[in-house]
């Protein structure tokens, strides 16, 4: 064969290629059923070469419910020590594909008939396999749940002032509000902001009294501390996997933060981290511009460094999330000589390298 007529084999071959993967691509939603979860895919662009096949958009849509069952399944599962063993990121990513992302669909036989596949030794790969989203589902809301659920070890002095280590699996994130601190919410996610420019409202709101102390959520590195004319003074902190950055805004005025709290610092999920306050809103520092005292919470997640402060950011609605860590808040107490306050259970979080290890 010439090598002219070679050419033309593999052009017709390359055309009839292109012609597949444009056909596939075109019927690549076919597994959606819901007309909620069309915006995502629309925004989820990912790239089959180069490194660019990061998930760009996320909506974080499992309410309380499925958060809760889905919890109980597999903390149950590993504190029994059943020979199935549950995940509740598998769970509930397995349920976003049967919904299209639309958990008001839940029905409690879908996940009873889930759980029962698996207990007869099916795999999760087996029974999602014809959802063309799973796995997007899964690193979606892996990169959200990944240190909710895990081991962990809970700290206890006894009479004699020894300390001991009881090893843990449950909850191990906490809530953003003190142990006995009342608090109210609603889901504000994507309400409208006007303060500055018009923008929607990135995080959730808890309402509650000035002094209230800051919880740490998750386990991570304090990424940024100080004062930002719409948070107020504001503390960011990146969970250890880099992939989720949690930003407490509108802390108290005067003294904002846990004492000696500093940019770079690692903090362990329960630690006592500042004070709820109303500052924010103002070009100048410590400065009360907010009506209401509350808490602004937020969880962004990062899939690329590119996205921690481009246009393309990736901010979740965690009202869920706050009512589902209402199980588990942090006791504190008060240094009557310091008025700092600090937690009463100290915890070892695997996640944190042992030699890091520091208390408040
Ligand atoms: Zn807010």
């Amino acid at each position: 064969m010439s090598s002219k007529s070679l050419k033309k084999i593999s052009f017709i071959l390359s055309i009839v290629l292109v012609c597949i993967i444009i056909f596939k691509l075109s019927h690549i939603n076919i597994a959606i059923p819901a007309s909620s979860a069309s915006a995502n895919w629309d925004n989820w662009n990912v790239e089959v070469e180069g490194n660019n096949n990061y998930i760009k958009w996320v909506d974080f849509t499992p309410t309380y419910e499925v958060l809760d069952k889905t919890s109980k399944l597999d903390i149950d599962s590993h504190v029994n020590n059943e020979d199935i063993k549950f995940n509740w990121v598998e769970l509930i990513s397995y349920l976003a594909c049967k919904y299209g992302g639309n958990f008001n669909r839940f029905n409690q036989k879908d996940l009873n008939a889930l759980v029962e596949n698996l207990k007869n030794g099916k795999t999760i790969e087996e029974l999602a396999k014809d959802y063309k989203h799973y796995s997007y589902y899964f690193e979606a809301y892996d990169a959200v749940l990944h240190e909710f659920i895990g081991e962990y070890e809970v700290e206890t002095i006894d009479d004699a002032g020894n300390k001991s280590y009881t090893k843990k699996y449950g909850i191990k994130a906490y809530l953003p509000i003190a142990s006995n601190y009342s608090f109210s919410h609603y889901d504000d996610f994507g309400n409208a902001r006007s303060y500055g420019f018009k923008r929607v409202h990135l995080g959730n709101d808890l309402m509650g009294s000035i002094g209230t102390p800051i919880i740490a959520v998750e386990s991570g590195t304090v990424e940024c501390l100080g004062w930002n004319q719409y948070g107020g003074w504001r503390i960011g902190i990146r969970s250890f996997d880099k992939k989720r950055y949690y930003y407490y805004a509108h802390l108290r005025k005067d003294r904002p933060y846990a004492e000696n709290l500093t940019e770079g610092q690692i903090v362990t999920a329960g630690d006592v981290i500042g004070y709820l306050g109303m500052t924010g809103y103002s070009t100048k520092e410590n400065v009360n511009n907010i009506n209401v005292p509350h808490l602004h919470f937020g969880i962004q997640l990062i899939f690329d460094e590119c996205q921690k402060d481009g246009v393309n950011q990736i901010w979740i609605d965690v009202y869920q999330i706050v009512e589902f860590l209402r199980k588990h808040s942090s006791k504190v107490y008060r240094n009557t000589d310091t008025y700092e306050f600090y937690r009463k259970s100290k915890i070892i979080d695997p996640v944190i390298p042992r030699e890091k290890y520091v208390y408040y």
